[in-house]
């Protein structure tokens, strides 16, 4: 009876294969339906490097297929701002424009409707970042502190119907990381919708450095751009949850799905 399955199960199976191998293609799209761009920093901080391999990693398996067109550069310098429009989106994993030239060309970018998700130390910015645009793009604010080591927080969700976050559960915990409060705090800030915070649960957080209240913003955007920015980002433990997993897929594919060009997902 064993053996006559078997035999049975092998048949179906090649049956399937033999049928549909040339009706379901992983990539059944006729062609590559829009452009992102990887921007990270090879010369960042450790744990930091850490986090943009993994999630270069991550952006290439969610490329299988090519569904996309997936490029990656270390800089904005050099790249012409017509170079930069074909991009539906820029993901900037710790890493930001420095020069005059590629700030002022983000801008441009930004301001014409492009597509920006950030991580972690993209956003840093303190008196020396002396970028006072990126500052407001980003919410106004400046970065204020940070748990120490990077460690599981428990995050609850601010948006239940959000594109973004309305697949997730209202609350769940979060991979090892380090999180930024700011000041002032993003959500004061009526241009700025939140998707998901720290609980307060989570108080005191930290061992070395110890951060004891506050409201905590993680993610949010900015209603004036097409952006997300997601405080997540730090070290190498960062894709072993799926429900993180799930939000950043779900950021990424919400800020694309905005394009002023078309919805390249629609049927
Ligand atoms: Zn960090």
């Amino acid at each position: 009876m064993k053996k006559l399955l078997l035999i049975l199960a092998v048949a179906l199976s090649a049956c399937a294969c033999g049928g549909e191998k040339h009706i379901r293609n992983a990539n059944y799209a006729s062609q590559k339906r829009f452009k992102a761009l990887l921007l990270w920093e090879p010369h960042a901080e450790r744990d930091h490097v850490d986090f943009d391999k993994q999630a270069m990693e991550f952006f290439r398996r969610l490329n299988w297929g090519q569904g996309f067109q997936l490029d990656s550069t270390t800089s904005l310098d050099g790249i012409p701002l017509d170079s930069l429009r074909q991009y539906s989106i820029i993901v900037a994993l710790n890493a930001a424009p420095s020069s005059p030239q590629s700030r002022a060309n983000f801008e441009k970018y930004m301001e014409e409707g492009g597509g920006w998700m950030g991580f972690h130390a993209s956003a840093y910015n303190d008196r020396r970042t002396n970028w006072p645009w990126y500052v407001q793009f980003l919410g106004g604010g400046v970065f204020k502190c940070n748990n120490w080591p990077p460690q599981p927080a428990l995050a609850v969700l601010d948006e239940t119907r959000h594109p973004v976050t309305k697949a997730l559960p209202k609350e769940f915990v979060l991979p090892a990381s380090e999180f930024y409060q700011w000041s002032p705090e993003p959500r004061a800030n009526k241009d700025i919708q939140v998707l998901l915070s720290l609980s307060p649960k989570n108080y005191p957080i930290g061992i070395k450095d110890i951060v004891y209240g506050g409201d905590w913003p993680i993610v949010w955007t900015n209603r004036n751009y097409r952006m997300i920015y997601l405080n997540m980002g730090h070290g190498n433990q960062e894709f072993k949850d799926a429900n993180q997993d799930l939000l950043f897929v779900s950021a990424f594919r919400w800020i694309v799905s905005r394009d002023p060009s078309g919805n390249p997902f629609d049927k």
